[in-house]
């Protein structure tokens, strides 16, 4: 197991789709991840159609650790009991606690108003399981500052988060920044790096419209140059991932979350490239 290096995936929600998950899936566990995490859509009755029959699949079938995402904010305490049930009854066992994104057209139900009520909720009740929570190195778009923000995040991690997963970032500055504010407000929990290679145009386009996600000048560059030479574009998208990973890596950061996209190729490429610098858990077969 490379220790120290997980990927996120997302379900789909046709049959085919969650087919073809379960394929690239395949090849993600020959890579040996940490773990692997798995994506819930905020709003959709579906939990446990979806996200919990991909979580059962990496732990049942492949036999490899895995985080089941629970945006709360559409839904019920009784609703949550009932995904917390079928993950016990599977023997999964961590779940990131999210609030989820407020979305214009629906109400939000009253049980949970943030990630980190939804924490609590989960170690009262459930207190077998860890939790990781979600952090913004950028400040999450709803906060008014730095300040807030980190005051909130202090207040979901003494609620009982295990450990945080990052937001994606382009500027590993902006992560070490984030991290020093961390340790000046007393959060212990380790903080894990999200980075998402961007490898097409659509995915760039996606990113310069939706986030509030710095762009360095070198990552300017790239897209200005390459934006319409799709080959030259993945190359160097992956070349960019692979070096934030490196310095983070040498900074001694607590864990790379790789934002996959489902593309399994993306993280063969980061796995061929660093290897090395993650640490191998050797099993001992001598008793
Ligand atoms: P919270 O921690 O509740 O924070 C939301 C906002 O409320 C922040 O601005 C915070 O500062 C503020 N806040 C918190 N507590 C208080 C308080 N007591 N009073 C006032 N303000 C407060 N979304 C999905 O729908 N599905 C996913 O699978 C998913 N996976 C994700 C994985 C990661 C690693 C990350 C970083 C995000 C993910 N998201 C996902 C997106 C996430 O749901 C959104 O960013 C959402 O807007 C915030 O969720 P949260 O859990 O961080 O919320």
């Amino acid at each position: 197991m490379l220790q120290g290096l997980s990927f996120e995936v997302f379900p789909s929600n046709t049959t085919i789709g969650i087919n073809k998950l379960f394929e690239t899936l395949q090849t993600l566990q020959q890579l040996e991840p940490e773990f692997i995490s798995v994506t819930c859509s905020n709003g959709t009755n579906n939990v446990a159609d979806t996200t919990v029959k991909v979580a059962r699949y990496i732990h049942q079938e492949l036999n490899i650790s895995t985080i089941a995402h629970l945006p709360a904010t559409y839904l019920s305490k009784q609703e949550v009991d009932e995904v917390l049930y079928e993950l016990d009854q599977l023997g999964i066992h961590q779940v990131l606690a999210l609030r989820g994104d407020v979305l214009p057209q629906l109400t939000p139900k009253a049980d949970f108003q943030y990630a980190s009520e939804l924490t609590s909720y989960i170690k009262e009740v459930a207190p077998q399981f860890q939790l990781s929570g979600a952090c913004y190195p950028e400040i999450h778009p709803e906060s008014s500052s730095r300040l807030t923000d980190i005051k909130h995040l202090k207040k979901k991690v003494e609620a009982g988060c295990d450990q945080l997963i990052s937001q994606l970032f382009l500027d590993n500055d902006c992560f070490y920044q984030f991290q020093e504010a961390c340790e000046l407000a007393d959060i212990e929990a380790p903080v894990i790096a999200g980075i998402m290679p961007i490898v097409n145009r659509n995915q760039a386009l996606r990113l310069l419209k939706t986030t509030q996600t710095k762009l360095p000048r070198k990552f300017l560059a790239i897209l200005e140059k390459y934006e319409h030479d799709p080959i030259a574009l993945r190359d160097a998208g992956l070349a960019y991932a692979v070096d934030q990973i490196v310095d983070l890596v040498t900074q001694d950061v607590a864990g790379i979350h790789l934002y996959t996209m489902n593309d399994a190729k993306v993280a063969q490429h980061i796995v061929a490239n660093t290897q090395s610098l993650f640490a191998r858990k050797t099993v001992s077969l001598v008793q």
